[in-house]
């Protein structure tokens, strides 16, 4: 079982080695910027590394959205960062579900969702797995319940589309963790990636609050269920650091039966 954590980009593999994880995440450019990622002078380093690297995509990309002044710049940075993520040797690229305004229709969300797979696939496709995620909050949004994400994967389905399981998500979002997994993958029939978070939101809340693993309103028995159940690697994205992160790790490895990476 890989497990490691979200950390700081600009030596992902010393906060690896700080955490005793076997596997980082980490962001590429600025997370509310629109900025392409520049190409990384470790890469070598990193495509050679023990460690299984995930790439975070920005948060400001939305390519559900019906504004075209955000969905064009949403899905070309998308593309941007595949490539990025690919040059360094990623697993995977993940990427928010996104949502649509207030208002608008989202059965237009999900088919904006198909044209970006579309339009990568004009270029030969992602040169990585895109794992979308579950988000928390909104009435508008592409993958926050069960009911959109059935929608979504009608939409994409035709192409090879990964997930990614945050647990802070589906708990703020409205979705029992208890047998969520097998829900899950009735939908999307994989799950390549589980975000292991408690929440400092109530279910139901809405609310995108993180939490670490023996703190937050999710017993986090649960969560360890969650990660059984999925059989996929792990990235936490708690606070606290090195030493928050390494707490929860360790914590996941007891509970997983899993050995602290070399
Ligand atoms: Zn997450």
């Amino acid at each position: 079982m890989r497990i490691g954590a979200h950390v700081d980009s600009a030596d992902p593999l010393a906060e690896a080695a700080a955490r005793g994880a076997d596997t980082v995440q980490f962001f590429l450019s600025d997370p509310q910027g629109w900025k392409a990622p520049k190409p990384r002078e470790d890469a070598d380093r990193l495509r050679a590394a023990d460690v299984d690297l995930y790439v975070h995509a920005p948060y400001v990309i939305n390519v559900a959205t019906l504004n075209n002044r955000i969905r064009i710049p949403s899905r070309k940075l998308l593309v941007g960062h595949a490539d990025a993520a690919a040059a360094i040797g990623a697993q995977g690229l993940i990427v928010h579900g996104g949502h649509v305004n207030s208002g608008a229709d989202l059965t237009v969300g999900f088919d904006n969702w198909r044209k970006t797979f579309a339009y990568a696939a004009e270029t030969g496709g992602f040169k990585l797995p895109v794992l979308i995620e579950n988000t928390a909050g909104g009435d508008n949004a592409c993958a926050r319940r069960l009911d959109a994400l059935a929608r979504l994967w009608d939409a994409v389905g035709e192409y090879e589309v990964g997930f990614c399981l945050d647990t802070c998500h589906a708990h703020a979002g409205g979705e029992d963790l208890l047998g969520l997994v097998d829900r899950v993958k009735a939908i999307t029939g994989r799950i390549d990636l589980v975000h292991a978070n408690n929440s400092k939101g109530a279910f139901n809340s809405g609310q995108d609050r993180h939490d670490n693993l023996g703190g937050g309103t999710i017993d986090p028995e649960l969560v360890v269920a969650v990660i059984r159940a999925a059989g996929a690697p792990v990235v936490v994205e708690t606070p606290g650091g090195a030493a928050g992160q390494g707490a929860d790790i360790d914590f996941l490895r007891e509970q997983l039966g899993g050995s602290p990476a070399a």
